[in-house]
């Protein structure tokens, strides 16, 4: 229990996240299994649940939140192809990837049209519910009336970005 409680002031004088915390206490202290120790004062310090809607992946008090910091909340969508030989005529995929976990769904589509973009968002949507971001580029299967009207019916916030930019990190 003391090593609990050397571990949980050197956390509390910042809020330090687990790598500063445990350099803090070995500074002074040998403790066997600190990092685990650690761990498990960070994820029940009550300043830093509140502080932190990243349950689990603890970065600490100091850090700003980044944005689409929970899985499927936001999506990276994106058309790509043609496939230069397909005998079908599914010549494009179309990829959804979850900013958050970096989770991947490729969906072969046979064209760049907005039509099927939403066919396989909206098979997304009933297994997964909607994100409540789509970061696209200004494909024109995005820049559509039909689906920027998708996303607003959704409630879903659609940020387009330009092409040959590299894609944030959420
Ligand atoms: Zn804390």
């Amino acid at each position: 229990m003391m090593q609990r409680e050397i571990v949980l002031h050197a956390h509390a004088q910042g809020h330090f996240a687990s790598k500063k915390t445990e350099s803090i206490v070995s500074q002074e202290f040998y403790i066997p299994r600190l990092t685990k120790i650690v761990q498990d004062v960070i994820t029940n310090c009550v300043p830093c649940i509140l502080s932190s809607r990243k349950a689990g992946k603890h970065e600490g008090f100091l850090h700003p939140i980044p944005k689409g910091d929970q899985p499927l909340d936001c999506y990276h969508c994106d058309i790509l192809g043609p496939l230069p030989s397909t005998k079908k005529c599914y010549k494009h995929l179309f990829t959804v990837i979850d900013s958050f976990s970096k989770f991947v769904w490729i969906y072969l589509v046979k064209s760049t049209s907005t039509k099927d973009a939403l066919d396989k968002l909206i098979l997304q949507q009933t297994i997964f519910g909607n994100p409540s971001k789509i970061i696209t580029d200004k494909g024109s299967a995005f820049t559509s009336t039909e689906f920027q009207k998708f996303c607003q019916e959704e409630s879903i916030e659609h940020i387009q970005i330009t092409t040959g930019v590299p894609r944030g990190n959420g």
